[in-house]
């Protein structure tokens, strides 16, 4: 794998959008999803489960982002941009190179890097080489210091790392750009629950049981925070 330094003018071919893979026929769909190669392990093609999920579309494009999940256990995720196959064509699609091309004019297309170091990232946790997945992870905070995935992994690996401090304020920036990673909020609530900060604690597992009000584990810790400060 190669370092994060290393890699800004290189990429890989499916881990981005705008370097998915580009089949003209079904057969090649099949066999450059069954070959690619897993990110973890570096092995090719030994997926035990492989989903395509549901089709896309994005301005002009129209793609996949398949999930397979290796034998070694970490779940890949590859992009399929699916203009050339015939199906598509009949149905008078861009063709695929034209329509990267435009889409990246009109800013459409994420910045391929961003996707790839998070994927590096999970690897390298996955490989639990933690260093090298904070340093993936700070190359793409350099690029985008908004990106809530970015920074809900910071928190993760902060905490893993105890530096929790770090953790929270990342959490914290993913709670103020979006309520779209709620477990952020669970995770907050965990760090604060074990510092015995219950007040704060009780406000991040409210904050997530307003979106997932049925979970259990939040709610029995919800409880658990509220006797501690009652008692
Ligand atoms: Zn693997």
């Amino acid at each position: 794998m190669s370092h994060p330094a290393t890699v800004d003018n290189h990429h890989s071919d499916g881990l981005s959008l705008r370097y998915a893979y580009r089949p003209s026929t079904e057969a090649q769909l099949e066999s450059l999803t069954a070959e690619h190669t897993c990110l973890s392990c570096g092995d090719k093609g030994q997926f035990v489960t492989g989903d395509l999920g549901p089709k896309k579309q994005m301005a002009s494009l129209i793609y996949y982002r398949g999930a397979m999940k290796c034998q070694c256990g970490f779940m890949n995720f590859a992009y399929v941009i699916i203009n050339d196959l015939p199906e598509e064509k009949k149905n008078q699609a861009m063709p695929s190179r034209v329509s990267i091309d435009k889409e990246i004019n009109e800013g459409n297309i994420p910045d391929y890097r961003m996707e790839e170091f998070l994927q590096m990232s999970a690897a390298c946790a996955h490989n639990e080489d933690f260093d090298e997945a904070e340093a993936y992870i700070k190359r793409c905070l350099e690029i985008d210091p908004d990106n809530q995935a970015a920074l809900y992994n910071l928190g993760w690996l902060c905490t893993k790392r105890e530096a929790l401090q770090d953790a929270v304020q990342a959490y914290k920036k993913v709670e103020s750009i979006s309520d779209n990673f709620p477990s952020a909020s669970l995770n907050l609530g965990y760090i604060y629950q074990e510092a015995g900060d219950y007040q704060n604690a009780i406000k991040s597992y409210r904050k997530f049981l307003n979106r997932y009000p049925n979970h259990m584990d939040a709610r029995n810790r919800l409880t658990q925070c509220d006797k501690k400060l009652a008692g």
